[in-house]
């Protein structure tokens, strides 16, 4: 998501005459859009700022920005305690990212603005086009989270739920269509809890591949009590929603899951899982799992351990839990770390086992890859499966933006490697 309200926010501040520069010591500008989802997050953030003063310390002091969650959660505090700051924009306001600056040039008052205001800040952002020329590009339809799970600090920093208007989405589909976009991956903190005036996340995807220049449609990320009946019909009549399902279980025990304050069971993702997979046995799961939450038991591992298994996720995070400020889960007893780094370590062992059994299936296929750009050297293509996974083959500038059936030849944990079959417009079934 920051990845999208980077761009949005360039977008924006270019109507001010700021433009990209990709000299570190030429700028005059320092935005950075931070992430407070893990831990250190704000420690780096002054890290870089005194980054930032060393290389100006013998040049004019740049304008420094910073915008995103850690912004929203530590305010007031950013510009005391570093005064080398000069604005802090929580992700809610960027929407006054212009006028904030402009007054800034003008009158040197620093200010911080975090007020929740997501309803304003689209309004403004949809008369701004969205630039995005990405073959495969990011389009926020939801924000922020009513759930509360006790590790999280987004409802906190991004606010309570809210969804955009189904036609200003719609508007943003076209500008994105129009620069060339193919593949749209729909964003929200809780994207299938998607509803503005009964428009649910079912009905967008439907609308987006009426889009003949949209190949492929991704959604991220789901919480599995909202996947509802509609969504998971989808698949079995999209033509262009992809076979991977992101659902965070975040732990394979129903205790943990309560101390989490998930609001699902193990019982209940499983139910999505064989709805999911009667539809189409080719679906796979990705997900997020938190090792060594407080009160984890070596049963409890044991049982996320299993899942793993059972489930054969791919693609998948996975993390120690770290501590979020301001959270309930931030006074609890941590286990120790040695033993959360073992059971992280077996966790990961067996998702990459699953990865590469995956990869290695794929191994004398010919498979449906989109090319998204060229390699560094230019002689090849890099692109992805219908699973995320990154496919490069030997290919061309004329291969990007189109899917393409590519056999695979070799394959490694994370890539396939694989050759473009020629004279073959057919897509693979
Ligand atoms: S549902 Fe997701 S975003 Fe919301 S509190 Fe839980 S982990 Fe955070």
């Amino acid at each position: 998501m920051n990845e999208y309200d980077s761009n949005r926010i360039y977008d924006s501040v270019k109507k001010i005459g700021f433009d990209k520069t990709e000299n570190y010591e030429d700028a005059n500008c320092y935005l950075l859009n931070t992430c407070h989802i893990r831990d250190k997050a704000k420690e780096k953030i002054y890290h870089e700022i005194g980054r930032v003063k060393k290389t100006f310390r013998l040049k004019r002091k740049p304008l420094v920005i910073v915008a995103g969650c850690v912004a929203q959660a530590e305010n007031q505090e950013m510009l005391k305690r570093e005064p080398y700051i000069d604005l802090v924009i929580g992700p809610q306001s960027y929407h006054k990212i212009n006028n904030t600056i402009l007054n800034y040039i003008e009158e040197k008052k620093k200010i911080e603005e975090t007020e929740f205001d997501t309803i304003s800040k689209f309004e403004y952002l949809s008369k701004i086009k969205n630039n995005s020329k990405k073959i495969s590009s990011f389009l926020t339809i939801q924000e922020g989270c009513d759930k509360f799970c006790h590790f999280c600090v987004v409802p906190y920093t991004r606010g309570p739920e809210y969804s955009r208007p189904f036609n200003q989405i719609i508007d943003e589909v076209k500008y994105l269509v129009a620069n060339g976009v193919k593949e749209i991956i729909l964003l929200g903190q809780n994207v299938n809890a998607y509803n503005n005036e009964n428009y649910r996340l079912s009905d967008l995807i439907l609308e987006i591949e009426k889009y003949p220049e949209i190949e492929r449609v991704r959604y991220t990320t789901s919480h599995p009590k909202d996947m509802t009946d509609d969504l998971i019909e989808i698949y079995k009549y999209s033509k262009k929603i992809m076979p991977l399902v992101h659902l965070p279980v975040q732990s394979g025990s129903n205790k943990i899951l309560d101390l989490m304050n998930r609001k699902h069971t193990i019982n209940e993702y499983l139910e999505i899982f064989y709805k999911l997979k009667e539809i189409n046995s080719k679906i796979e799961f990705s997900s997020d799992f938190i090792i060594g939450y407080p009160g984890e038991e070596e049963k409890d591992f044991e049982s996320t351990y299993q899942f793993i298994k059972k489930i054969k996720f791919i693609n998948s995070y996975s993390f120690i839990f770290s501590p979020r400020p301001g959270t309930i889960a931030a006074d609890l007893k941590l286990i120790e770390k040695k033993i959360s780094m073992e059971r992280l370590e077996k966790i990961q062992n067996q998702l990459f086992k699953n990865q590469i059994n995956m990869n290695k299936s794929l191994e004398n296929t010919t498979i449906n890859v989109l090319g998204e750009n060229l390699t560094k050297d230019k002689k090849q293509v890099f692109g992805r499966s219908e699973y995320m996974t990154p496919v490069i083959f030997d290919g061309k500038e004329e291969n990007i933006g189109k899917i393409l059936p590519v056999k695979i030849i070799k394959s490694n944990r994370s890539t396939l490697f694989g050759k473009l079959i020629i004279n073959s417009n057919k897509k693979v079934a």
